[in-house]
Parts: C-alpha cells; structure tokens; sequence
C-alpha cells in the first residue's frame, strides 16, 4: 500500500482488538475506540478485598497446536509461547441426590464411571462417548469467512472433519433436554442439562467437551484480562492506536459510505474504513440508525423463543482453602429460591483453586453462577435503582446460605466478595439484554450466521461474536480477523 489507509475500530473488545492486530499486521493505520478505561469487554476481570475475580474463561476454544484456530490466538498475542494452562482435570461435576458424576478430560475415565453407576445405560453412554471423539475434529473456520472459501476449502474441511457428520447426525436435531432424556440414571439426565441451557442443540455441547477432552479447550492461566491484556500490548507493539474512555456516539455514513465516527464528546474522525465491533443492537440502534437493520437480524431479535440469549447473576466469595475441598465447577440442588423472578432450584460453583495469585496466601475465590434469560433481563430492567440493590442484596445472602448448605464447612469461613447480573454486562459493555454469548442454536433452528455487512452501506464492516451463533471468544477473534480480510481483499480489487 503507498499510502497507508485508516480503518477505525467501535469497540476494544476481543473482536475489536483483533481486527485491530490484523488491521496493522495488513498495513492499515487502526484506531480503536473503547467506551470503558480499559479494553477487553466482556473478557475481563477484576479485584476486590485483594482478589481477581474472573469473568469470562471457563475454557478457551482453540489451543491445540497446529490448528488454524491457535494460529490466530497466538497471531493476536492471546497466546505466547510462555502462554500455561490452568491443570484442570474435569470439565464439571454434577451432584444428584448421593451420586457426584464427573466429566472428566480423560474420556476413558468418565466412561468407566458412567458405566459402574449405571450399567444400564451402557449403549448411550458408549454412544456419547465414541460421539464426543468424533466431535474432537470440529473447529470453526479461522483462514477466511465460509462465504469465501471454495471447493477446495471444503473437501479440506470435510476431510479434517471426517466424522463430524456422525454427530450432527445423532445429536444436531435433538436439544440438551432431549438428550438427557434418553438416560435411564437421574444423575446423567441432570449431568447434561447443567452446564449449556437446557434448549441448546445437543451437539454444541459435545463440541465443548470434546475440546476441552482433547486438550484444544484450556484455560490460559492469568485468565481474561490477562489474555485481554496480551492482546493490547500486542496491538499497541504494532503501532496501533488504543482509545479509552471513548465512547463512539455515531459511525458518519455519507453517500451510503461510512466515512468515519463521532464521539461521545462530539469529536468527529474520520478514516476509509469502520469496522463496528460493538454489540450489533448497540450498533443498530445508537450508532448507525435501526433502519439498517435487516430483516434476519429483526426477526432473530424479535423472536426469543426460536433465537434466545442467557445471561445470569453470579456472586464471588473469598474462602479459606482448609474450608473447602472440592476442584472444578459442581452444580448442586439446593432450596429452592427466586431471582430475577426465575425460580431456580440448582446452581453451580465454580473453585479458582487452580489460579493462586487469584487470592492472598490460604484462600481460594469460588464463584457462583445462576443462569438467567430474556425474560430475567427484563425483570431486573424494570426494577428501580433501590429494589435492584435490595434484590441483589437478597440474592447474594440466599446465595450465601446455599453455599453453607451444600458446603457446611465454609461457614465461619467465607467473605463476599461481589455480585453481578445481567444489567451489569448491559452496563459495562452494552451488552444486548446482558448475553454473554449470541443466539442459542436449537434444534430444528438454523444457527444465526451473517457475513459481517450492512446491505446498502460500503465501507462499514461487523466485527463482533454476534455475527454467528453461538458466539464466544473464537467467533469474536475471527470475525475481527474477517473484516480485516474483506477490506484488504477489496482494496486488492476483487468484489466484496
Ligand atoms: C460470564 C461469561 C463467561 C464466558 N465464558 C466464555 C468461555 O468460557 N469461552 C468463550 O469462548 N467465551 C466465553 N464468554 C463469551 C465471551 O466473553 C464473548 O464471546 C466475547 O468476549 C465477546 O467479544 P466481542 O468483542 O464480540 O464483544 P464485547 O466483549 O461485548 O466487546 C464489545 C466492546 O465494545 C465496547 N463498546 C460498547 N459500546 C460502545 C460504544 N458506543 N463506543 C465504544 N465502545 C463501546 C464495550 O465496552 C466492549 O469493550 C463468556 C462471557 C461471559 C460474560
């Protein structure tokens, strides 16, 4: 390029922080705008009372060596080659009644277990497990948009994922719920509706686990903001530009062409291209006018039956390791309670004894997580501002005795540390009705998936976990790297 040309960047999340890497690593001039002090977004994390509390990574899609995937989280600065996992052995553990039922990275292990609590149900359990192995190959397109691949890319792809049809075969047109039912122990119908929402299509969650199960799910250790962070030094070491406290009040379209953004305080910056990496009904409606939006994003948005989003309320805590023995993530029943004017009857809890700079010396940060959607979003929305803090107060202290029911232990041996819901992603990130993730894939339904363009608009590129379902880290770091890709392959001179 003679002269360099400037892409600016709404939103220093990870998918704006990725398209900014490869915005710089292309030859452009990037600018990113984010509206908080410091980058990250949704993967983030912070202190309180002398712990990190961690929002986002439970497992990081991605971390096999030698896929294409990895080649980008180790492009961005996500992952170094210093970069160590967290040792977790077990995805979760599930409590029913007497029986603990672990997924466990070693496959065979689970297996075995399975097979001695419920002999019965041996053809599903050797089924899913044989399935999980299939599922291992799956990976999300990370060299270029699926639009733009060709013969060529799918006999690849369908040769790398030989057997990936055997699963979307047997568990694509079923959802969590439906799978669970086709065991006979109670422990393994709970075990599978605990940790995605019961409605997901049964094969996301075999993907999940079988990243994690072949070592391509860890856990990068330091956590979100670590990584968030490696990714703007990454970023800034290439010469681009980060802004923070910089909220962008609109993206400037002349003659159907973004031409650039106007901030908060009224600044106006211009540039050849914008890529708006900020959640897509923020971009919609505050940046760039909700008449840009199609009838595939209206109807999606409108239909939260067939196209849900989650979110939940989570609380973090301060314990004392010497209280407190269990490993991983445990979902359990516990009394039942409401929140967000959802009844809920089993939470999870999920131990950080695997990061020890997370807390002073002898203690251990556990989280719990209570799954929350649309419906909860708007209850807690209606709320004023002094009964959403009596309601949160309320929820923390029955979350609080929750805890020293299942774990008496604790009690004596806990400190609060903090407590978030869906208006605080909708808060800090502007994120649509708090999801943390986009659209849930159900059954029957077909996943949400767009190029990352507005009909009508030239110049003006999405880059954001919104684009295709279900979202998460690895969607948002490609469609970051995406849009990139398209701009560079237009000023190359080919089409769109
Ligand atoms: C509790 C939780 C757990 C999760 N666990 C996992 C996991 O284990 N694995 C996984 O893969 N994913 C996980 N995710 C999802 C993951 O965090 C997201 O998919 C990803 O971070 C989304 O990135 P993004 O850049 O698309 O969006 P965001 O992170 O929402 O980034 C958008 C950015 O734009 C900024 N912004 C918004 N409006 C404006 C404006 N007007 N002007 C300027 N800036 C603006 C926001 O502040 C934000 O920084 C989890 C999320 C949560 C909340």
């Amino acid at each position: 390029m003679s002269e360099k040309k400037k892409i600016i960047i709404a939103g220093g999340g990870i998918a704006g922080l990725g398209a900014g890497i490869y915005a710089r690593l292309a030859g452009y001039e990037a600018d990113i705008y984010e509206k908080n002090p410091i980058a990250g977004g949704q993967c983030m994390g912070w202190s309180r009372k002398g712990c990190h509390i961690d929002n986002c990574i439970h497992w990081l899609t991605g971390t096999k060596k030698g896929t294409a995937l990895r080649r980008v989280w180790e492009t961005v600065g996500a992952l170094e080659e210093h970069t160590k996992f967290a040792d977790c052995d077990s995805f979760y553990t599930s409590i029913a009644g007497d029986s603990h039922v672990t997924l466990w990275k070693d496959l065979e292990r689970t297996e075995a277990e399975f097979l001695q609590l419920s002999p019965e149900d041996e053809k599903e359990i050797k089924k899913f497990i044989e399935h999980v192995k299939y599922a291992a190959e799956c990976e999300i397109p990370a060299e270029k948009p699926m639009d733009a691949m060709g013969i060529g890319d799918y006999i690849r792809m369908g040769a790398s994922m030989a057997d990936m049809p055997k699963v979307t075969k047997e568990y694509g047109s079923i959802d969590l719920q439906e799978m669970a039912g086709r065991f006979k122990h109670p422990a393994l119908k709970v075990l599978f509706t605990d940790y995605m929402p019961k409605e997901y299509v049964a094969s996301s969650f075999l993907v999940s686990y079988a990243a994690m199960a072949s070592g391509n799910g860890e856990i990068p250790l330091g956590g979100s903001l670590a990584m968030t962070n490696r990714m703007v030094k990454r970023f800034q070491q290439l010469g681009g530009i980060l802004h923070c406290n910089a909220p962008v009040s609109k993206i400037l379209i002349k003659n159907k062409k973004a031409v650039g953004i106007e901030t908060a305080d009224k600044k106006t910056v211009l540039a050849d291209y914008v890529i708006s990496s900020v959640d897509t009904m923020e971009m919609f409606c505050n940046l760039i006018g909700k008449e840009y939006m199609d009838e595939k994003w209206q109807s999606c948005y409108k239909d939260t039956d067939k196209y849900p989003l989650f979110s939940a309320v989570q609380a973090a805590f301060m314990v004392d390791q010497s209280a407190y023995d269990e490993k991983g993530t445990i979902f359990f029943d516990c009394l039942p309670f409401e929140t967000g004017g959802k009844k809920v009857d089993r939470i999870s809890v999920k131990s950080y004894e695997y990061e020890p700079e997370f807390a002073p010396m002898g203690k251990t940060v556990l989280q719990v997580n209570v799954p929350q959607f649309d419906k909860e979003y708007l209850y807690w929305k209606a709320l004023s501002k002094e009964e959403y803090e009596n309601q949160k107060k309320e929820a923390i202290r029955v979350i609080e005795e929750r805890l020293f029911a299942q774990f008496p232990k604790l009690r004596g041996h806990m400190e609060f540390l903090d407590c978030w819901t869906p208006i605080t992603y909708e808060k800090y990130c502007n994120a649509y009705h708090g999801a943390y993730m986009s659209f849930i894939t159900r059954k029957g339904v077909k996943p949400f998936r767009v190029k990352g363009m507005i009909k009508g608009v030239k110049n003006l590129y999405i880059a954001s976990q919104w684009i295709m379902a279900p979202g998460g880290l690895p969607v948002a770091v490609t469609a970051g790297k995406f849009a990139v890709w398209r701009i560079a392959r237009k000023d190359r001179g080919n089409r769109h």
